[in-house]
């Protein structure tokens, strides 16, 4: 979809977005657009509001003010069912995303064939493709716990997008891993970028920031404090807060 001037539908459009714990504001004045094949990456310190935005987007929390677009619908309106707005949204977080109890194949067609109702033989072949491109087509039938960290994060991935998304939400999904186990993953997710799924990611690792992201947002006791190209945020970046940001990482 596009606008007359030709200007592309926001895959997802944040404005105004404000939350709530209690007395305590946790985000306030969020805007920002995820233009299709773009990825807006989420960077600030711990208890700065990422995990909580992602969540908002997601409708795993109520918004107290502001309004959240996908594909150019209102999610933040009472009567969209949250059901159906997580169906069209990917999200992996920084652990425990995977069903223990299940084997690997189990665990990527579960949604398709519950929750999206596609036919059993169609929900495993697009598995099965999907888990040789992430090299674990010999580990269909193990259990995640017979996986390596890296393996279990890629087998997360590829979980969230066996449905298709829309839109892929990423909190923090190496921060668990062992440094050597971290690239593999976000590998994947540079490709999945690269071939235009759009994403929001939230993430320490800063060198990935600056190849994905579109546009960075650094955060602070919930609010946007800089914004802008990786260049201007990670390598120059104007505001003290940020700075000091960035300097404690090195
Ligand atoms: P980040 O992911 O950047 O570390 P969070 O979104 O987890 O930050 O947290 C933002 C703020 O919201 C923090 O002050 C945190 O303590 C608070 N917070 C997060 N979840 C809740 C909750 N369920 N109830 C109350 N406060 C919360
Ligand atoms: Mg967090």
């Amino acid at each position: 979809m596009a606008d007359l001037a030709g200007t592309p539908t926001p895959v997802l459009s944040v404005r105004g977005l404000r939350k709530m714990f209690g007395d305590t504001v946790v985000l306030r004045d969020i805007d920002f657009d995820v233009l299709p094949g773009q990825a807006v990456v989420l960077i600030g310190g711990s208890g700065s509001g990422k995990s909580t935005l992602l969540r908002c987007l997601n409708l795993l929390e109520t918004v107290d003010d502001g309004d959240i677009h996908l594909d150019g619908r209102e999610i933040t309106d009472p009567r969209v069912h949250a059901d159906e707005v997580r169906r069209r949204i990917g999200v992996v977080f920084q652990a425990y995303n995977l069903f223990p109890h299940m084997t690997v194949l189990r665990n990527v067609t579960l949604a398709p064939i519950r929750v999206h109702r596609r036919p059993r033989a169609e929900a495993r072949d697009r598995a099965r493709e999907l888990l040789t491109r992430i090299g674990l087509a010999d580990k269909l039938d193990v259990y995640p716990d017979r996986l390596s960290g890296g393996q279990q994060q890629r087998l997360a991935i590829v979980r969230a997008l066996a449905a298709g998304p829309a839109l892929l939400l990423l909190d923090e999904i190496t921060s668990a891993l062992d440094p050597e186990l971290v690239g593999e993953v976000l590998t994947l997710v540079g490709t999945l970028k690269r071939e235009g799924l759009p994403m929001v990611v939230a993430t320490h690792e800063m060198a990935f920031a600056h190849e994905i992201a579109d546009e960075v947002l650094f955060l602070d006791a919930g609010s946007i404090v800089e914004r802008g190209t990786p260049s201007q945020v990670l390598d120059n970046p104007r505001e003290a807060r940020t700075q000091q940001f960035l300097a404690r990482l090195t």
